[in-house]
């Protein structure tokens, strides 16, 4: 009945839509095509599920589909070519396999979702940059893939996927939205978890078919294929696969996962923030964390986090040819001020900083010339013989320090040339 309400719908407001872009003159070139493909393809049960994105819950062997919610009726000419999607997801690299998986991966034109470890892109900043370059989606796996800390409390998990994220982003000038958690959310996440990074910004994703490829060391490839390929029924199949280390039989049995999802008539496709992500219900016997985070932590490190993921006004510095980049709700306007975390601005810009915690104050070393930040006082010490103590907003927000934009880089010896901005982006340049 609902099915086919659903489509009814759809084909309605399709045929109103393309009388209306005829009527307006814009559809004319378009039109035969477009309505010929929509009315052959009018089969309810087909268009109920290519236009909204279903919900889907698992836990063991029991199933639960929330009703989901009717996506927009505009078609989209991929989504014509197949109804049935696959997503192959690796996990834990990148790894010296990385690369042979790149390699299949574009042989066969397939674009796919690698969730990295943090603390391997550091060593192979290399593979990030063709992953992205290639096309395929990176999401992140954290930084270490510690259980023993990311799940001893969401502190330790959030400052991984910071960690990670930075790590990326220093290297595509992307941030990853999509988080994996390691050994997925089943039994690991708490409730706070599953809020806190909804709140923050991220799209967790767990998995539909699990290839089995990390159930036990040396997995032979005839099983990964096997278990990549049981869940023949499902439309949206995202299948969990490795590319680190040791994970050798995982990429020998790639060739045969993709002709089988080929065989059945799949398209491949990456995972987006979109999507409604496909996780493992929250099960009741886990209990919530001892350690939970307090309202002021949620306050300095989650609320803003969400803007980082949304359209805003960049910041962009050039300093000398050294330019830099601040996304929206990376940095602050107060009473016409660019703030900016001092510690993330001064690294950017290639200097450095240590607390100290003793004066409770930030040492600064930029553009060779050293000063000191003090937050609570409101000043800046310029070392050295003369130094000289002159008054910035420098000041606290939550347990960072943040400071006017301007005073930074006049302290470093670039005082600004010119600011200007448009909708997209503010611009700073330097002398
Ligand atoms: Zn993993």
């Amino acid at each position: 009945m609902f099915k086919k309400i659903a489509g009814f719908t759809k084909i309605t407001l399709l045929f109103i839509l393309a009388a209306v872009l005829t009527m307006t003159g814009i559809g004319i070139s378009l039109q035969p095509e477009y309505m010929q493909k929509e009315v052959a393809e009018a089969d309810p049960s087909v268009m109920e599920m290519k236009n909204k994105p279903i919900r889907t819950i698992y836990k063991g062997s029991e199933t639960v589909v929330q009703q989901p919610v009717l996506a927009s009726a505009a078609p989209n000419k991929q989504e014509k070519q197949s109804d049935k999607t696959v997503y192959l997801t690796f996990d834990d690299g990148p790894s010296e396999l990385t690369e042979e998986v790149l390699d299949i991966l574009k042989k066969k034109d397939i674009k796919a979702t690698f969730f990295v470890l943090g603390a391997q892109a550091k060593v192979r900043p290399e593979m990030i940059r063709r992953i992205h370059e290639e096309g395929h989606v990176i999401g992140n796996h954290t930084y270490n893939h510690d259980y023993s800390k990311l799940y001893e409390r969401f502190h330790e998990f959030w400052d991984q996927i910071k960690q990670t994220e930075e790590t990326v982003r220093l290297i595509t000038g992307n941030r990853p939205q999509l988080v994996r958690a390691p050994g997925g959310t089943a039994g690991k996440f708490d409730e706070t978890y599953f809020r806190l990074l909804q709140e923050g910004g991220y799209r967790v994703f767990d998995w539909n078919v699990d290839s089995g490829d990390s159930r036990r060391r040396g997995v032979p490839a005839a099983e990964i294929v096997k278990g990549a390929t049981a869940q023949v029924n499902l439309d949206k199949a995202i299948v969990l696969l490795h590319d680190g280390a040791g994970h050798r039989e995982s990429v020998k049995a790639l060739p045969d996962i993709i002709s089988y999802y080929q065989k059945k008539g799949y398209r491949f496709d990456v995972l987006t923030p979109e999507m409604e992500p496909v996780q493992f219900k929250l099960q009741s016997k886990v209990v919530p964390k001892l350690v939970q985070p307090g309202k002021q932590w949620i306050a300095d490190h989650v609320s803003g986090n969400g803007s980082l993921f949304k359209a805003g006004k960049t910041l962009t510095i050039d300093m000398r040819g050294f330019a830099t980049e601040f996304a929206p709700g990376e940095y602050r306007v107060a009473q016409d001020k660019l703030l900016v975390p001092l510690r993330t601005a001064v690294e950017r810009l290639g200097g450095k900083v240590t607390w100290d915690n003793k004066n409770r104050a930030v040492q600064v070393s930029l553009s060779k010339l050293n000063w000191v930040a003090d937050p609570e006082k409101g000043v800046i010490q310029i070392n050295g013989s003369g130094g000289k103590t002159i008054a910035s907003e420098v000041t606290f927000i939550g347990n960072t320090v943040w400071m006017p934009i301007r005073d930074i880089l006049e302290i470093s010896g670039h005082p600004m040339k010119s600011i200007s901005y448009d909708s997209n982006k503010y611009r700073i340049v330097t002398l």
